[in-house]
């Protein structure tokens, strides 16, 4: 079990949990996902149990003990490159979409990229994507006449967005490719819940904002897991690939600790559920979530601090 490592809860240090949910990958990793992970690299089957806790003291429900950032990383790297190998094609085809639900899900998230943008400063250029992925929101923003630059730890991906011309780099080796970077917005789109190192994360983004820079992150909350549970089939609750869920209250606090305030925006809504619900929850859906009608969050923060 030397994977695994047990820490102090990353919002607020506290080391009192309550358990909340115990599984092996054999209850969370469906078929397709027992096919391209590989738990022996990493020294763990089918049976090792992953346990999701929440903090006694500010409720954040987070997994622990948790696998080692590399071992997280080696998880998660190669079982995205066998994905790759195996689904390649539909991948490289990200920017010229032909599926009608997936282009209606890009319209949706284009409109909400371009409602971020409208709250910002006019002389705002700019950007940064952390977890950018394919490259998707750089090309828009980069359309809209911004300097764009993208954090990822995909290697696939990190190519697929040099391929486009954009400026891409891993969390680690950004700031000697790209030298003090400090963005007027940056998204942080379904990344919040993969990070094994919160603190570490958040240092980051603090140091490459200032005083009046957007940040729009998105994420799970601990309803994911409710959900799930009831329904006795898991697919979002991920201990492997999803180990941060999320209340306002603990995102906001955890924000706060850097610098970062909530502000309130209108909601674009993007789905059936009432906006009344929508605005009492602070839920809204998105991206890849948007056809799963699941619990998760969108919160912008503005940096308050001129450090
Ligand atoms: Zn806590």
């Amino acid at each position: 079990m030397t994977a695994f490592e047990k820490i102090s809860c990353p919002v607020c240090e506290n080391t009192e949990y309550k358990p909340v949910l115990v599984l092996t990958p054999d209850e969370f990793l469906s078929e397709t996902r027992k096919e391209y992970y590989d738990l022996e690299s990493i020294g763990i089957d089918f049976n090792t149990p992953f346990t999701v806790v929440k903090c006694k003291k500010c409720s954040f429900v987070f997994v622990n003990p948790r696998l080692k950032k590399e071992y997280n990383v080696m998880a998660y790297n190669v079982g995205k490159t066998k994905k790759y190998s195996l689904h390649g094609d539909e991948y490289e085809d990200i920017h010229n979409v032909k599926d009608e639900k997936k282009l209606k899900q890009k319209r949706v998230y284009t409109e909400e990229l371009l409602a971020l943008f409208s709250m910002g400063k006019r002389d705002a250029v700019v950007f940064l994507d952390y977890g950018c992925g394919f490259g998707f929101s750089m090309i828009i923003a980069r359309a809209m006449g911004m300097d764009c630059y993208g954090v990822d730890i995909d290697q696939y991906r990190l190519e697929s967005c040099s391929r486009y011309g954009l400026k891409v780099s891993t969390p680690e080796l950004f700031d000697m490719d790209f030298p003090g970077i400090r963005a007027d917005f940056i998204l942080s789109q379904n990344v919040l819940e993969h990070v094994t190192d919160l603190n570490e994360y958040l240092d980051f983004i603090r140091k490459h904002s200032r005083e009046g820079t957007l940040v729009r992150v998105n994420g799970l909350t601990p309803a994911v897991i409710k959900k799930e549970k009831r329904a006795g089939k898991y697919k979002l609750v991920n201990p492997i690939e999803h180990l941060n869920y999320f209340t306002l209250n603990s995102l906001d606090y955890l924000f706060s600790k850097y610098g970062f305030k909530p502000i309130r925006y209108p909601f674009v809504i993007v789905s059936n559920v009432p906006r009344s619900l929508i605005l009492k929850l602070g839920y809204s859906y998105i991206g890849h979530l948007f056809f799963n009608i699941v619990p998760v969050f969108i919160r912008t923060f503005v940096q308050t601090r001129n450090i």
